[in-house]
């Protein structure tokens, strides 16, 4: 089947199936239940988790949220505008390995109601207006194709057009495997849409979550004028197993959390989820200062 007419089908049905959701009391009852604390073991309430967003209140262990959820916490409410949503995955390869590439693509689609890795918009922070681009790990892995590639260059030509700075959050495993050299291009084409952006004095933010890996972590992810990444956060290029297998040596304590990056000098800052907005907003108005 054409995958355009596929994921649109999808789409539109995914859609009525979230919203008659909304309406069911149900599905909110569920919600009302404990859970346990992936670091420390602690049983809490789950509303008590989502009011603090998703941050452990006795250790202070970040979860991993959607993207839906992060846009919540960074952008003034209901100024968030998403462009290219309709953009969607093609096939080049015909990839296969232990499924096609094109069973992947929809059973993602099922799981999420994307048709990629990235949502990108327009919002603002405070009342300063920037681009923000959010990964969703839930989608493959939050890998780097030939959407995302394209929806991060796109978000960068809006905030040339209009003046404004690019806020990028990354959740992402790296370049996706099924669109090989494709999804490789992209590390070039977003570092070179970023470059354009820095010659014409525009910020951009890079936010490193759990976890930031390969292709991404190796190209625009770094290429922040601040860096910053959620505390206890995994960041690196190759995973440390694999590491460890290639050097032959027993790794250092707290190897690739974000506090050690910190520690050694590749990333700005460590910031609270829930002090994520403020932090933005100061960083942006010293930005900005210069721009306006
Ligand atoms: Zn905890």
């Amino acid at each position: 089947m054409d995958l355009r007419h596929f994921f649109n089908k999808i789409k539109s049905e995914i859609l009525q199936k979230q919203e008659e959701q909304k309406k069911d009391p149900k599905i909110l009852e569920t919600k009302s239940h404990w859970i346990k604390c992936p670091s420390c073991d602690s049983m809490m309430f789950f509303k008590e988790v989502e009011n603090l967003n998703h941050v452990c209140p006795k250790c202070n262990f970040h979860m991993r949220i959607g993207a839906n959820r992060r846009i919540e916490l960074i952008a003034d409410a209901g100024s968030f505008v998403e462009f290219d949503g309709d953009l969607h995955p093609t096939d080049p390869l015909e990839f296969v390995d232990k499924k096609s590439y094109q069973k992947r693509l929809e059973e993602a689609l099922h799981k999420t109601g994307r048709t990629s890795s990235i949502v990108s918009g327009e919002c603002t922070i405070d009342n300063i207006a920037v681009q923000l681009v959010v990964f969703d790990f839930a989608f493959l892995g939050g890998s780097l194709g030939s959407v995302e590639g394209e929806k991060i260059v796109r978000a960068c030509n809006r905030a040339l057009e209009k003046n404004q700075g690019v806020i990028i959050v990354s959740a992402s495993g790296g370049a996706r495997m099924q669109e090989s050299t494709f999804s490789l291009m992209q590390m070039a084409k977003t570092s070179a849409a970023l470059r354009k952006l820095d010659n014409a004095g525009l910020p951009f933010i890079s936010i490193l979550t759990d976890p930031t890996f390969g292709g991404v972590s190796a190209s625009f992810a770094f290429l922040g004028d601040i860096i910053m990444a959620e505390p206890g956060a995994l960041i690196g290029f190759a995973g440390a197993r694999v590491i460890k297998q290639t050097i032959g040596k027993d790794l250092p304590d707290g190897f690739q959390k974000a506090e050690f990056l910190l520690e050694h000098g590749s990333i700005d800052m460590v910031t609270d989820r829930n002090e994520m907005k403020k932090t933005l907003h100061d960083l942006l108005k010293m930005f900005y200062r210069d721009v306006a």
